[in-house]
């Protein structure tokens, strides 16, 4: 995979990006293990039920530099959440998902990112 085609985990929600998985009762994210495409008609639904990205993913392009989050040439996004939570948080099982051998957090950080992912929501 080049890095150019590396997708960021914790994108917007608008037409290209592809569904991650959505936030279950337990605060949860359900990751789905195939990917969906979103169009513009499902950007307007999900607009509909409030903040798309309060209770559903979205992946999409890494921008890397384009984007705030980037330092030192890396994501700080999954580094700032490595540091927040705790060694009990890391044992999580990791869900299967259909982005991972492209996903940045896990070309940074391998399996702990996928463990680490389920607690994380875009807002
Ligand atoms: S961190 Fe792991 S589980 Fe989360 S989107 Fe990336 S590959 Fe999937």
């Amino acid at each position: 995979m080049s890095n150019d085609h590396i997708l960021c985990p914790s994108a917007r929600c608008e037409e290209g990006a592809i569904l991650l998985g959505a936030v279950h009762d337990d605060g949860l994210v359900r990751l789905l293990d195939t990917r969906i495409e979103i169009t513009a008609e499902h950007v307007e639904q999900a607009n509909q039920k409030g903040k798309p990205e309060t209770y559903l993913r979205f992946a999409n392009q890494c921008v890397k530099s384009g984007c705030k989050q980037w330092k030192n040439n890396r994501c700080g996004v999954i580094d700032e959440v490595r540091e927040t939570l705790s060694a009990k948080e890391l044992s999580t099982t990791p869900q299967k998902c259909a982005i991972r051998e492209s996903c940045r957090w896990f070309t940074q950080e391998g399996l702990d990112a996928c463990r680490l992912c389920p607690l994380v929501l875009t807002e």
